[in-house]
């Protein structure tokens, strides 16, 4: 009898850069080779020895993110690609993505990585000006990301994000319509771009400037005019938003995110990296050299998460995506209706314009309005700590 496999992403972690952005408080920093070296093989040591745990799984995506994955050597991406295929069930249309930045490869290295089984690239470009890249600490030009971008697709890439930011440093509505356009006449024309707004973070040096009065900001007024701008010229040249800041053609969605979204089982491996496996939440511990001596002993905080957590993990994530959640699934997963959890505050935020229900294929759809998409934080804060019924 054929058995069934259930469903699993993989999350790779490298937390390598060449030189720590101005804005980032990611989980990395620059090594040298030698480290990167045994970090690879460390990653190797933790899926080797997890791979027992989830012989019932097959995965349906896998995504090498960072931190910069794409200054690794590609016969490294190789190796790490090799092991994952002989340990795991991988399908054989799998979703395999590396994020790449457009200052670390050029058309050989990524006819490697291309022929290692890597079949979608998300270039991190954030803006089409040197002024607004280099006020970010951003290693790479824009002439730099269009040659990698040429390369990419020279390669052999079709599937290709590139990733944009909002709200930086001296950035205007024109600068960012001009970005935006660019992208968008890219030839060929990437099939998925997101669009996130730049967040301060504590303690990282652009906050710090910012904090001692030495850096402007666009306005909270142009930066709400700068998020409806992303949504308005990316509709003009074809690009549908599923979710508040991702954007697709052809529905060329991002697999891998979409089950974060819908609370697939996901496998994180590297430091750091978070897994939610079966209802189960867990992190790696974030030490490299911890990591480097012990990859299998480092997973921490281990969480079963009760039924009100799911159903409020559900509701997060799920309204983040255009579409929302489909109200028989909520009943499938949780043997509730949804109107019993969450009636009054679905009927506030209805009155409010925020949410709607759509009848589509596949059945009822709650999900929120365009006015909710950019309230989502505050909509979704109603729907924390729900009280079952009884
Ligand atoms: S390239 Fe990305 S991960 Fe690396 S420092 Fe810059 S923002 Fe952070």
């Amino acid at each position: 009898m054929k058995q069934h496999l259930k469903t699993l992403e993989i999350y790779l972690h490298i937390p390598f850069c060449i030189r720590k952005c101005e804005y980032c408080d990611f989980l990395s920093a620059p090594a040298g080779l030698q480290t990167q070296e045994r970090y690879v093989r460390a990653l190797e040591q933790e899926m080797r020895g997890r791979a027992a745990e989830y012989r019932e799984y097959q995965v349906s995506t896998v995504f090498i993110g960072g931190g910069t994955p794409s200054i690794l050597k590609p016969e490294w991406i190789r190796r790490l690609l090799d092991t994952l295929r002989c340990q795991y069930q991988v399908a054989a249309d799998a979703e395999i993505t590396l994020e790449a930045n457009p200052g670390t490869v050029d058309v050989h290295t990524l006819k490697q990585f291309y022929h290692a089984g890597i079949n979608r690239l998300s270039l991190g470009l954030q803006s089409t000006w040197d002024e607004e890249l280099k006020a970010l600490g951003r290693i790479h030009t824009y002439q730099q990301f269009l040659d990698a971008y040429e390369a990419a697709v020279s390669a052999g890439f079709t599937h290709i994000n590139v990733d944009l930011m909002s709200g930086l440093p001296g950035q205007t509505l024109e600068s960012y319509e001009t970005t935006l356009r660019r992208v968008a006449e890219l030839i060929p024309p990437p099939e998925h771009i997101s669009a996130y707004s730049l967040i301060l973070e504590e303690g990282t040096p652009l906050a710090e400037r910012y904090e001692a009065g030495a850096l402007e900001l666009p306005r909270e007024e142009t930066e709400r005019q700068l998020y409806v701008l992303s949504k308005e010229i990316l509709q003009e040249y074809g690009y549908e938003r599923y979710e508040i800041s991702n954007y697709a053609r052809n529905g060329c969605v991002c697999r891998h995110n979409v089950g974060y979204w819908t609370r697939e089982n996901y496998l994180g491996f590297g430091i750091g990296a978070a897994s939610l496996v079966e209802n189960v939440r867990f992190q790696n511990g974030r030490e490299l050299q911890r990591y480097l001596t012990d990859p299998l002993g480092q997973r921490e905080q281990l969480q079963q998460l009760s039924l009100t957590e799911q159903m409020e993990e559900y509701l997060f994530l799920g309204l983040r995506l255009t579409a929302g959640i489909a109200v028989q699934d909520f009943y499938n997963t949780f043997h509730y209706e949804l109107e019993q959890i969450y009636g009054q505050v679905i009927e506030k935020h209805i009155k409010e314009d925020l949410l709607a229900y759509t009848d589509r294929v596949g059945g009822r759809y709650l999900h929120l309005t365009e006015r909710g998409l950019d309230l989502a934080n505050y909509v979704m804060a109603d729907f924390l700590e729900p009280q079952l019924p009884g």
